[in-house]
């Protein structure tokens, strides 16, 4: 236990470093930007050819920038009672479109509502960075999962992305929602995506677990706590993730 309590402390100054880099960097690259659009009407051939690859450079930067600005932003959002099965539903569609023709998707929904109280935004976020993982761990192609279920006597809605791609080693499955670890190259992989996952389920009030084999696959699994009485009994004030209420 004391082990999780120093991790998390590291991960939260870490995420209080990174937020305010993002900042900072955030408003030099709107600078350079500005100035690159000024440029682009003045400049003509090679030159602009380079310009552009300027603003490209910085375009790219300034999203990976907001990526670090979500993860760092810790501020409440309105949470709602949802049926996962439904966020699960849409997020499948979408990305399954997008997600490449060596690459299946396969959702199994369980039978009855997965009622969770949370923030639809970061569920969305959860399930794309589960699943974008997966597929980056598939190069030769294979099937990513999607399942939910209830566990613990109902008392949780249990939900599951696995895929059979390359798996990883006990050393990176000890690292993986620490921010900024990656395997990935610098141009792909920012090392945020698992430690805001691991951020959002434990605002959420649950647990994120992974059993990975090399060369067989990967699971995770996420625990959230299910809303299913807040449904029968009679609706309260609408509460933010940190329990205040408006
Ligand atoms: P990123 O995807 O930017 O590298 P993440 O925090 O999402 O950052 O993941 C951290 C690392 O965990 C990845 O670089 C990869 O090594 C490992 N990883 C995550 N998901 C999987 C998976 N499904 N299969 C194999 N390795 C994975």
């Amino acid at each position: 236990a004391r082990e999780r309590t120093a991790r998390a402390d590291r991960m939260e100054s870490l995420g209080q470093l990174a937020g305010g880099v993002a900042h900072d960097f955030n408003n030099l690259l709107a600078i350079i930007l500005n100035y690159a659009d000024f440029l682009a009407d003045e400049v003509t051939g090679d030159a602009a050819d380079d310009l552009a690859r300027i603003r490209n450079a910085a375009d790219r930067a300034r999203s990976l920038t907001s990526q670090l600005l979500l993860f760092a932003k810790r501020e409440p959002t309105q949470v709602e009672v949802i049926d996962l099965n439904e966020v699960v539903a849409e997020a499948a569609e979408l990305l399954s479109r997008s997600i490449g023709e060596n690459i299946r998707l396969v959702s199994r929904p369980a039978a009855e509502p997965m009622p969770v109280r949370a923030n639809r935004g970061r569920l969305d976020q959860i399930l794309l960075n589960l699943v974008i993982n997966a597929r980056d761990a598939m190069q030769d192609g294979g099937v990513v999962s999607i399942e939910t279920d209830l566990v613990e006597a109902g008392h949780y809605v249990q939900l599951t992305v696995s895929d059979n791609g390359c798996g990883m080693t006990p050393e990176v499955r000890d690292r993986l929602f620490e921010p900024f670890f990656t395997t990935k190259p610098a141009d792909r992989g920012t090392g945020l995506g698992l430690a805001t996952v691991y951020g959002i389920v434990g605002d959420a009030g649950g647990t994120i677990g992974v059993e990975s084999t090399p060369g067989v696959g990967t699971m995770f699994r996420i625990l959230l706590p299910s809303a299913a009485a807040e449904i029968t009994s009679t609706a309260g004030p609408a509460r933010d993730e940190h329990g205040h209420g408006h």
